[in-house]
């Protein structure tokens, strides 16, 4: 039987809507529809699939405003982010629209005859996605599962359904044909769990934690069912002593505290060359107090509130450790909490271990650059980080001894749809975005046709 859920703003703490939650049957009908609608899908010509993926991308276009508005409202993201969110899935649309007139295979020389490779489409791809960034994430997964010719069921999380729900609207406006692209809301352990189960999904791309990820690839053994994994973080910003020290600290707040610190690749260790610690730490701390936490719907927010009540409570159990200083949030309703500075006595403390999921951050000094490297890799993640210095060979060493699958220098960029994003270690499996991720969305067939 389905029921209804109460999406919540968390800024104020007010109903935005109450939206109707798919039932186990309900969820079968929808697969069944995406796998008839694969039997089509599959054979439109590549040409004609990627102009309607690039209708789809301008039809997002046109709703930019609309879309970062529900973000703002359920999600209570920065306008800034908002706005950067929906332009993502535009990029993403965009560039993988280009793909399917490029799916190509390979000629390899035989005797006998000659052989030739396809990149043959899975069948229904399951996209699960969290609540800290639901239209990047999302359509990170559907786009190039759409280019490569497969059909689509996306799970939106259970807090942030209501930009899927409107993408999956604009998806049909745009011209997609029904059953290609679907949205269902609702619970992860009825419609996720069913997305495992279901003998027609033949993939999943799941983000979220690393504990329900873990589930989801014992659940995948059964069918050995393709997955690809996006989990959790512990993402260090290690600062040298010869760096641009006002600059690295400058923009430490942004790093962590963007989107509430409720960001896999949020920088949530600092380590700084003991040598500058003192330094950077008084630039951190002006940068600290004035970012700005407020209504995210103004333009000039720098981050909003945590998504829930339930989140809020979660990351107030990391502040056992001593307090460096704080920035400021508003009070009142709204799952408000300052940006949080912390000194963790050692590196067994939980917020240095663990995925916070909030604005925290802890800092602490290392002596040299083995140190750094080893105090970085301490960790059973490998998502991301940052590295600043101005010595090049010490930027490549410390690049190539990190170890983790996304790492700038001099910034803190981690997600540029050009480029493949995924974790090592417990931060995931495989890559999404880039040229790589159509490799995950296709099955390699190989075919002989003799000379005879
Ligand atoms: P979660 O792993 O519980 O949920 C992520 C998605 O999986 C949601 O859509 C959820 O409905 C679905 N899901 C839950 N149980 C499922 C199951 N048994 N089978 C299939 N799907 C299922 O994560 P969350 O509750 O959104 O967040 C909890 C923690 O996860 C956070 O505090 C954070 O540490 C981490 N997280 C990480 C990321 C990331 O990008 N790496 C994103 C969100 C959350």
């Amino acid at each position: 039987m389905s029921h209804t859920y109460e999406v919540i703003n968390p800024a104020t703490e007010k109903l935005v809507r109450t939206i109707e939650h798919l039932d186990l049957d309900g969820t079968d009908a929808v697969i069944a529809k995406a796998a008839k609608a694969y039997e089509t899908w599959r054979h439109v010509s590549p040409g004609d699939r990627g102009k309607m993926l690039r209708r789809f991308a301008e039809v997002v276009a046109d709703h930019k405003e609309e879309l970062a508005q529900l973000e703002i409202d359920n999600s209570g993201h920065t306008r800034g982010n908002a706005l950067w969110e929906v332009d993502n899935v535009v990029n993403v649309l965009t560039y993988y629209s280009a793909a399917p007139e490029r799916l190509f295979g390979r000629q390899i020389p035989v005797p006998g005859g000659i052989d030739v490779t396809f990149k043959e489409p899975l069948g229904v791809v399951g996209v699960i996605v969290p609540w800290n960034f639901p239209m990047p994430i999302a359509g990170w997964g559907f786009a190039p599962a759409l280019a490569a010719g497969n059909t689509v069921v996306l799970k939106p999380a259970e807090y942030t359904p209501l930009t899927a729900m409107r993408l999956g609207e604009l998806a049909l406006l745009a011209g997609l044909p029904s059953g290609v692209f679907n949205v269902l809301p609702g619970k992860g352990s009825v419609i996720g769990a069913r997305f495992v189960t279901h003998p027609a999904v033949r993939k999943i791309v799941f983000t979220g934690s690393t504990e329900v990820g873990k589930g989801i690839m014992k659940g995948c053994a059964d069918q050995v069912k393709r997955v690809t994994l996006e989990l959790g973080g512990k993402s260090s910003n290690i600062i040298f002593a010869d760096a641009d020290i006002a600059k690295a600290a400058a923009s430490a707040p942004g790093s962590v505290f963007d989107n509430a610190g409720q960001d896999c690749c949020a920088r949530s260790r600092i380590l700084v060359e003991a040598s500058a610690f003192d330094t950077f730490m008084e630039h951190f701390e002006v940068a600290v107090k004035k970012f700005r936490v407020e209504d995210p719907s103004l333009a000039t927010a720098e981050m909003g509130p945590l998504i829930s009540r339930k989140q809020y409570d979660t990351v107030q159990t990391f502040l056992d450790e001593p307090v460096a200083f704080k920035g400021s949030a508003p009070t009142g309703a709204g799952y408000w909490m300052a940006p949080t500075v912390l000194l963790p006595k050692n590196t067994q403390a939980r917020s240095w271990r663990e995925e916070v999921f909030g604005p925290v951050v802890s800092v602490m000094p290392f002596k040299d650059e083995a140190e750094g490297i080893a105090m970085a890799n301490d960790s059973e993640y490998g998502l991301s980080g940052s590295i600043w210095t101005r010595d090049v060979g010490r930027a490549l060493r410390v690049s190539r001894g990190i170890e983790s699958g996304n790492l700038s220098v001099n910034s803190h960029s981690s997600v540029r749809f050009w480029t493949p994003f995924g974790g090592f270690k417990q931060s995931g499996l495989g890559r999404e975005l880039g040229p790589d991720a159509l490799d995950s969305f296709t099955e390699v067939k190989n075919v002989f046709i003799s000379n005879d």
